[in-house]
């Protein structure tokens, strides 16, 4: 492990730099990649942003995202990069599976491997660790790492901050989450003031999006949606024959869940979706329903205490059928 004085050391010099974070990029993956980007490159560093596979158009719009290298699209540049880099940042992940085939890459490679996260149960693979699962985003932790690490608040610009503003909006469900704290505003306060335009970085997030996508929203909701009312429980079953007459995305799904959980008294929900090698599934619970320990337990998955996922290798039909059966075992929970 490496010491703060070391790693400071390190950076005070020009270095090659790789950002990854995990795949199916989110807004706080691509916002803590390039915000941190945004503040290296200030620095004379040579640094590349390598996402694992592509992320969607409401995500596309930050500064430095022409720089980004999709390794899917890219794998021989991407793996040349990451075998050259003297420091890899591995952002919004802790374990090296949530890279897919680039695992193995950051996991060989002899570059000091910085690990900036708040999911549980980190893996050993870094050499420096600025970890807190309290933090309600990665955005928040790089920001804090930048001015309360590297003592660089300076450097915190309007680039800087328009991204970071975007993993925390994000990540916080636009500041309604729990881990929304006191402290959360402040830096969000301060990230405003920085350069930051909140307003108009909401509009690019959150009023981009194809019409398909409103319209398989609508399909989503008026025909795919089930409530287990006995287990307040909602449930959304979407079928790769629905994806593609939607010409729906990856990520154009994401957040379809939280409609499931907006019913009133419903306290688990699931959207389950058969992508094109294995089914998915995106599970939202309240209070002590622990939807890690589902996702963990029954569907080679993980995450936070109330929002995790999964995946299975079985038909979506089965797939639906034992999450249905798995409810039992958390009946207590779920109609307290
Ligand atoms: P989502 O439902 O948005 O895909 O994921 C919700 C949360 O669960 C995210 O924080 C994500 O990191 C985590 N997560 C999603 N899928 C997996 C998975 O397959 N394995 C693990 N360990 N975590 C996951
Ligand atoms: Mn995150």
């Amino acid at each position: 492990m490496l010491n703060l004085a070391s790693l400071t050391e390190l950076l005070a010099q020009p270095q090659k730099i790789v950002i990854t974070t995990h795949h199916k990029p989110d807004g706080d993956a691509m916002g803590s990649s390039l915000g941190l980007y945004n503040y290296l490159i200030q620095q004379g560093h040579h640094v590349r942003v390598i996402a694992p596979t592509d992320y969607p158009r409401y995500l596309s719009w930050m500064p430095g995202n022409d720089e980004v290298i999709v390794y899917t699209d890219h794998a021989k540049e991407a793996a040349g990069l990451i075998s050259g880099a003297k420091i890899i940042f591995c952002l919004d992940f802790n374990a090296l599976n949530r890279i897919n085939e680039m695992g193995e890459l950051v996991g060989k490679s002899s570059a000091v491997k910085i690990m900036i996260d708040h999911h549980l149960e980190p893996q050993d693979f870094d050499d420096y660790r600025y970890w807190d699962i309290n933090a309600c985003a990665t955005a928040q932790l790089v920001y804090t790492f930048i001015v309360e690490q590297l003592g660089n608040r300076k450097l915190v610009n309007k680039d800087v901050a328009t991204c970071l503003y975007t993993g925390i909006m994000t990540d916080s469900a636009s500041f309604c989450l729990p881990n929304t704290t006191s402290d959360v505003h402040r830096i969000t306060a301060e990230l405003i003031d920085a350069g930051a335009v909140n307003w108009r970085i909401y509009d690019l997030v959150y009023n981009n999006s194809p019409e398909n996508r409103l319209r398989f929203l609508g399909l989503c909701l008026s025909e795919r949606l089930e409530v287990l009312y006995e287990y307040n429980t909602a449930i959304i079953v979407v079928s790769k024959k629905d994806l593609e007459k939607y010409g729906i995305a990856t990520g154009e799904t994401e957040g379809i869940v939280n409609y499931a959980l907006s019913i009133s008294g419903i306290r688990l929900a699931a959207f389950i979706v058969e992508r094109q090698d294995k089914v998915k599934l995106s599970l939202r619970s309240k209070g002590e329903i622990p939807a890690n320990d589902i996702c963990r337990k029954y569907f080679n998955g993980g995450g936070h205490y109330n929002a995790a996922g999964g995946t299975s290798g079985d038909s979506l039909d089965k797939v639906v059928n034992q999450f249905k059966l798995i409810l039992p075992e958390y009946k207590n929970l779920l109609i307290k």
